[in-house]
């Protein structure tokens, strides 16, 4: 299949629209001139290389500054990759679907005749046919800088290397041909620019839109009523007391003697008509700094060294005495064998301790239930390892 050359201006296009909200619109004319000119560059490279078909050797790397984000059609490119769900970038011609994002590995040849690998953060959109590289997004996680000669660019890494990047005369952009390294490179040096990637704190959330954090009373909080979220708002505008907020919002009546009530506006005037006297919903900062320590009713105790192993006095030899006692876990445990599918209910859920008074030995016997079938059989299996192990029967 030949290189669909309207993709790639669709890309173009994409690019330059990128920004749209800034643009005058005589600025928006202009950049549409010149957006006209490139795309019949586009097409007349295209019609030069007509024949060839895309593949993961042949598309060609733009150094483009109009790329927010670099971008890649082929899936192989990634050395880290985070599917992508319900996410897509919008053209003129319609919305072309993001599978996922990561970082791929450029192979660039520097002035010195050698190759450096560069990690850049890209999506993958199958849909696309060329590379884009995000110069400005490389040199804020990266550092470095480039400057633009009337024939090429000059890319400086933060290493001191510099890239030279020709501008393609067919399409008047810097473009670099043969970008992807052999996937024995991507293995050797793959890892080491992961770990660049995350010393740099990249995170997938960073590249998308900044968030804004949610307050109680944002209009998503169903757990507020119209009333309330006004409320609470008039209470955080005002640091007063909600009570005192609902106070202000009601009609003000005043007591003339020998004459009628003076009945004057309320203060603030409300959205919701309800607002005065709706409940007064919680408020965590209020909550916070209402607080008061309590002191609940706390024994401490002391062992009394006199009585200290008392219960162990007299027990002289191995199984003379065993002290067992029951634990209950709220975490299912699993079971030592088997493949740790049997649920929930089937699960560990506590076990009885046995400790021998003359030996301190201690023995842990896990069961599903406490109850007095599998507790039974629990101390077989202890009177059992303790005859087993060292000869002992248990007395009492
Ligand atoms: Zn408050």
């Amino acid at each position: 299949m030949p290189i669909q050359l309207t993709n790639i201006c669709r890309w173009r296009l994409y690019d330059y629209f990128d920004g749209h909200s800034q643009l005058r619109v005589n600025d928006t004319y202009h950049r549409y001139q010149v957006l006209m000119t490139r795309l019949n560059i586009l097409r007349s490279y295209q019609s030069a290389s007509s024949g060839a078909t895309r593949s993961v050797t042949n598309t060609m790397l733009v150094w483009d500054t109009g790329a927010s984000i670099g971008l890649t059609p082929f899936r192989s490119d990634f050395i880290d990759y985070l599917p992508l769900d319900g996410v897509t970038v919008k053209d003129i011609a319609r919305t072309n679907a993001v599978l996922g994002i990561g970082t791929i590995m450029w192979k660039l040849p520097t002035t010195k005749g050698h190759a450096v690998f560069i990690p850049a953060v890209a999506y993958h959109m199958p849909d696309c046919d060329i590379h884009l590289f995000s110069p400005q997004s490389y040199f804020n996680l990266h550092g470095g800088d480039a400057t633009v000669t009337a024939c090429s660019v000059e890319m400086r890494l933060p290493d001191t290397h510099v890239v030279d990047i020709p501008f393609d005369p067919t399409v008047n952009l810097p473009v670099i041909h043969c970008p992807q390294p052999t996937l024995e490179e991507q293995d050797k040096f793959g890892p080491h620019l992961l770990s660049s990637v995350v010393a740099n704190t990249l995170n997938v959330t960073g590249l998308a839109k900044p968030i804004c954090c949610k307050t109680v009373a944002d209009v998503t909080n169903n757990n507020l009523t119209g009333p309330q979220r006004e409320l609470i708002q008039w209470h955080s505008k005002l640091c007063i007391n909600m009570h005192h907020v609902q106070e202000l919002m009601r009609d003000r009546h005043y007591k003339i003697p020998n004459s009628d009530d003076l009945v004057l506006p309320p203060i603030l005037f409300t959205k919701n008509a309800t607002a005065r006297s709706c409940s007064v919903p919680r408020c965590l900062a209020c909550g916070l700094s209402t607080q008061k320590l309590r002191s609940p009713n706390v024994k401490t105790s002391r062992a009394k060294p006199a009585k200290d192993g008392i219960l162990k006095f007299n027990q002289y030899e191995p199984g003379d005495k065993v002290f067992t006692d029951q634990f209950v876990v709220h975490t299912p445990g699993r079971h030592l064998d088997g493949y740790g599918r049997e649920g929930p209910e089937r699960s560990f859920h506590g076990g009885t301790l046995y400790s021998d008074a003359a030996s301190n030995l201690v023995y842990v016997e896990c069961q599903t239930s406490l109850g007095a079938g599998e507790t039974v059989m629990g101390k077989e299996r202890f009177e059992q390892m303790c005859w087993n192990l060292a000869g002992v029967t248990i007395k009492n």
